[in-house]
């Protein structure tokens, strides 16, 4: 049965309850629609690890009334993208962000714990709109609206009608696998070890409230403070061997991170010695969909465009969809929706330029109100375009007036950063 309490408002499925589609719910209830999130787990926990809230996420935080908690318990950067040298910690780049990035960037950035910044989006969405325990098994779609399937783990199924349906099922969507062609992940031939260590233990330089990458051969290290300072965030990105599995819930060894950075700065090696556990994530990339919606059905998210985590933009970027979306969607009636959608993939589609004047009422009422950004741009930032020396947190990645292609990631990176991930993993002879 449907969960609609309103049947004069769109009705929205979404699928997931990750930060994308708590994000998509607390957008698309603000513009009025009627929301229910339907997600496998009995109950929402994130993985024990951290994540940059960068300054495209906190605007929209803000924008939902959630900017000035997220500060309670996020740590905000002073600096970020501090690179350091692998054996000597020698400081190779570093970027101020304090009250220079919310000048540029309209909001400052910060790092946090997962699980904080889960909980504080669905304390935000009331209990009603959220169904644990629902697995989506499939959806099939008529004219008017959208059958969807689900399964309990007792086995119990539930059907719900809908005149939406939002797919924020992360990386392995089933949902994209019913309305889209396969996608296929290319193994990067890295893997991702994760963990947290308590501040206590740390060394004193990783307390600051700085985004600190160490770089060496074939390898890099970063960390920084979450939880209030309480704990440190550990991430190390280093050649694969035979790992191949992609989970956040999969366990890696210590003793397998602490070999991979022999010969590394001892405070490196302090912050290894001092977690307890760790787990391990194979990275894959995948080529971006050619369409993000079908019919009545949109993706969001890692369902959508998983990237690879180097520069911290997946969950604000699932963001930036939710946004976006909640636009297209708010002036709609149930009729028109897969017109709208697909409207809204023309700017959410990293292959579909997107003509500012072939613009519908729609997706001129995203760009009048600024969906993201400047009303007279929206996915631009004005002065971070500017060529400073910051880069532009990805807004000018969907600069709808020049139509340009969504990833292009070098483009708005400082020259550093950007020469600073390639050389990464390929130049390793000459640093060691
Ligand atoms: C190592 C690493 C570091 C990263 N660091 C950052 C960072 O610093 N900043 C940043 O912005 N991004 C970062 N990312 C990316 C970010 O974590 C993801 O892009 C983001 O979590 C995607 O959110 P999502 O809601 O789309 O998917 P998810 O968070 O994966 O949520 C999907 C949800 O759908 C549910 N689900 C799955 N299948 C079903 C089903 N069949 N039925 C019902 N529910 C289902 C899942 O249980 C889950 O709750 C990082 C990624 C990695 C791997």
């Amino acid at each position: 049965m449907s969960m609609s309490s309103n049947p004069a408002s769109l009705r929205v499925a979404i699928v997931g309850a990750g930060i994308g589609g708590l994000a998509a719910a607390l957008f698309l209830r603000r513009a009025g629609l009627d929301v229910s999130v339907y997600e496998q787990a009995v109950e929402l926990a994130e993985v024990g690890a951290g994540i940059v809230v960068a300054p495209n996420m906190v605007r929209l935080l803000h924008r939902l009334g959630l900017g000035d908690e997220l500060a309670t318990f996020a740590v905000r950067l002073e600096a970020a993208w501090e690179f350091r040298r692998w054996r000597d910690g020698r400081v190779l780049f570093v970027q101020p962000m304090g009250e220079e990035c919310e000048r540029l960037y309209g909001a400052h950035c910060y790092v946090a714990h997962r699980a904080d910044l889960l909980t504080l989006l669905q304390d935000a969405l009331p209990a009603r709109h959220l169904c644990l325990d629902h697995r989506f098994v499939d959806v099939r779609e008529t004219d008017d609206e959208v059958e969807l399937r689900f399964a309990a783990r007792s086995g119990r199924e539930t059907r719900v009608v809908s005149d939406v349906v939002i797919g924020a099922d992360g990386i392995h969507s089933v949902l994209r696998e019913k309305i889209a062609p396969k996608v296929d992940a290319r193994f990067s031939g890295l893997c991702a070890f994760r963990c947290l260590v308590p501040a206590a233990k740390a060394p004193g330089m990783a307390l600051r409230p700085v985004q600190t990458l160490w770089l060496g051969p074939g390898r890099h290290f970063v960390h920084y403070p979450i939880s209030g300072g309480r704990l440190v965030n550990v991430v190390a990105i280093v050649p694969a061997g035979d790992w191949r599995t992609e989970s956040w819930t999969a366990d890696g060894e210590i003793a397998d991170l602490a070999r991979e950075f022999d010969g590394w700065d001892n405070r490196l090696h302090q912050l290894i010695a001092s977690a307890t556990s760790t787990k391990r994530w194979a990275l894959y990339d995948r080529a971006p969909l050619e369409q993000w919606t079908k019919g009545r059905v949109a993706l969001l998210g890692d369902a959508a465009h998983a990237m690879l985590p180097f520069f911290a933009q997946g969950a604000a970027q699932a963001f930036e969809d939710a946004a976006v979306l909640a636009t297209c969607l708010r002036t709609v009636d149930p009729s028109p929706v897969a017109e709208a959608l697909r409207r809204g993939s023309g700017f959410l589609n990293p292959q579909a330029p997107v003509s500012p004047t072939a613009a519908t009422p729609t997706t001129a009422d995203a760009q009048s109100k600024g969906v993201l950004g400047t009303p007279a741009a929206p996915f631009v930032n004005p002065a971070a375009s500017k060529g400073s020396a910051g880069g532009s947190f990805v807004l000018d990645l969907r600069d709808i007036g020049t139509g340009q292609p969504r990833y292009k990631w070098q483009k708005p990176l400082p020259l550093l950063v950007t020469r600073g991930i390639v050389q990464l993993h390929r130049q390793t002879a000459d640093r060691a």
